[in-house]
């Protein structure tokens, strides 16, 4: 069998390496996340090739993603020229480059460079921006610091015309390196792989199913349960069913596939903010864990390094396990109602028009269960639409370049949007709190612990909601009121307005200010269901 670009052949066929047979599979939100990043900042690239799969080998793939990029007109390539940071800039002392970018300039030491040379590169960088009007480009893991440092002083001499496609060259070569390394990591994952089929095996997975079948009164489908939620929940739930051996398990989630819970939509933290050895959703098997999946692509030393989960690592990793386990994840399902159906069973009514019959319903509906998403009335009932969004809304900040823009609420979230926000050039992020002070601990870590995560469900309603209480209180003390002898959470324009908050057509205002305050706002703001 003889092995090149990612396909095998063997007795004349060509067999595909796993890595590509993956890519092939993927999803279109799985497929731009993989590859979007391969040329910088540039997920178009990887959009346009989409539709280009399957693939049949390495080369196939790679040579698609470059010919788009030599077929897009000279604006399209200028833009993704400029898209390139600075080498040995103010981004990579600031440490915010994408994390390719980042490892790239730290392997040539570009992040370590004396004093007087990052003072000669610096000017050269200047010199090099204003005569081209980009930065300079070139692959530094093909170079020497010696040979960049030349090839710079020789570009910045040479011909004009000729230096954009230069540029774009040096981009092919980049992208080449990075979706070599993927391909790798790809190919260690599925050797990972077979670990995981040897651990399952000795625990006997799958269990062998013990649930006599039903059907329903017209002989339609009866599932054993449905598991409403297809988030990190939703497949603990279903995988742990599975080893109970039950499988007859239906996991509806209003998502499209890879879109699911919040990580790649609406939250904006870099990084999770749970600790990076949080364990549960694996059910107790070591090779399904997050570091499991993260050492078989990047070794153990980058393990130790790792100081937190990269938001989007976590989605990759649920994705993963899904696939890997096979879960019966349906997306696109939103679950309309829940209604009893007679006989022990329930009727779940999709807003697609479908039903679904089960015996038993397991809720894994994550934070939008709970209640409702809430825009305060002074900001709804005030402002023109295109002048607030909520932070649960998927929404882009790049119309908001160069303008100042308001936060209401000083949760977690707030500070992720307002850093988030400075990344495509927002000029100025203002966060608002109603509080006097910020909080400065976090109050509910108390939960990641095994007290809570294994025993919380043992505890009856009553205990629950006073756990619940007392977490919640901690988070939002100055925001509860006392109405009618009962305590309720607050979240209205009350405290807002009680701050001298006022909204008119041209933003938001705060009356102890002079200046209006922003042009947009964004809310963090939920109404717990009653
Ligand atoms: C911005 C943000 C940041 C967060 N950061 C962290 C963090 O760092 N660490 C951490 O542990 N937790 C964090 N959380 C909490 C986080 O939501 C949960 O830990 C995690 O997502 C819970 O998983 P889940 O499966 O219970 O819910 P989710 O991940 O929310 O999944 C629930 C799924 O059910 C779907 N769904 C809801 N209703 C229906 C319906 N009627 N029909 C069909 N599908 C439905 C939802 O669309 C979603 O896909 C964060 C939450 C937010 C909003």
């Amino acid at each position: 069998m003889a092995r090149g670009g990612g396909a095998c052949v063997a007795n004349g066929e060509y067999i595909l390496s796993a890595a590509i047979a993956r890519i092939n599979a993927l999803g279109h939100a799985a497929f731009i996340e993989l590859l979007g990043s391969l040329y910088e900042h540039s997920p178009r690239v990887a959009e346009a090739a989409f539709p280009m799969r399957p693939f049949a080998g390495d080369a196939a793939l790679r040579d698609a993603m470059r010919a788009v990029v030599d077929a897009a007109g000279e604006k399209t390539q200028l833009a993704l020229i400029r898209a390139h940071p600075e080498l040995a800039g103010e981004k990579l002392r600031a440490r915010a480059l994408t994390a390719s970018s980042m490892a790239e300039q730290g392997s040539v030491g570009l992040d370590q460079l004396a004093a007087a040379e990052l003072t000669e590169w610096s000017a050269l960088n200047a010199a090099y921006r204003e005569r081209f009007g980009f930065p300079f480009v070139i692959c530094v893991r093909l170079h020497s610091w010696d040979q960049i440092v030349t090839a710079m002083k020789r570009r910045l001499a040479g011909d004009m015309a000729g230096e954009d496609a230069e540029a774009i060259r040096q981009t092919h070569d980049i992208a080449r390196l990075r979706l070599e390394d993927l391909l790798a990591r790809l190919e260690r994952l599925a050797a990972h792989e077979a670990q995981v089929a040897r651990d399952l095996s000795m625990l006997a997975d799958p269990a062998s199913s013990w649930v006599r079948p039903r059907t329903g009164h017209a002989g339609e489908q009866v599932y054993d349960v449905a598991i409403v939620g297809g988030g990190q929940s939703g497949l603990g739930a279903c995988f742990a069913l599975r080893r109970e051996g039950v499988h007859n398990v239906i996991v509806p989630d209003e998502n499209p596939e890879g879109l699911e819970g919040p990580w790649v939509t609406y939250a904006r933290m870099v990084t999770l903010r749970t600790p990076k050895h949080l364990t549960g959703v694996e059910t107790g098997i070591p090779s399904l864990t997050y570091r499991a999946w993260f050492e078989a692509q990047f070794g153990g030393e980058a393990w130790e390094k790792l100081e937190k989960i990269p938001r989007a690592d976590w989605m990759a990793y649920l994705r993963w396990l899904r696939g890997v386990l096979a879960l019966p994840v349906r997306n696109d399902a939103k679950v309309a109602a829940i209604e009893p159906a007679g006989s022990g069973l329930f009727r779940l009514a999709l807003a697609d028009g479908g039903v679904v019959l089960a015996r038993k319903v397991v809720l894994a509906t994550g934070i939008q269960g709970g209640g409702e998403w809430h825009v305060p009335a002074l900001v709804r009932e005030a402002l023109p639409v295109d002048r607030y969004a909520h932070s649960s809304s998927v929404f882009d900040y790049t119309p908001w370049a160069g303008k100042r823009i308001g936060i209401l609420g000083s949760g977690a979230s707030a500070f992720d949007n307002a850093q988030h926000a400075l990344g495509p050039g927002v000029a100025e992020a203002h966060v608002f709190a109603r509080r006097a002070d910020l909080q400065r601990v976090n109050p509910i870590r108390h939960m990641e612990r095994s007290g809570l995560t294994k025993r919380y469900a043992l505890l009856d309603d009553a205990e629950k909601y006073r756990a619940l209480d007392h977490f919640l209180g901690l988070t939002s003390r100055r925001q509860r009121i006392h109405s009618g002898g009962r305590r309720h959470i607050l979240a209205s324009d009350f405290i807002w307005e009680r701050r001298g908050m006022r909204c008119g057509r041209r933003g938001m205002m705060l009356s102890s200010r002079r200046r209006p305050a922003s042009t947009v706002l964004i809310f963090w703001s939920y109404q717990p269901a009653r």
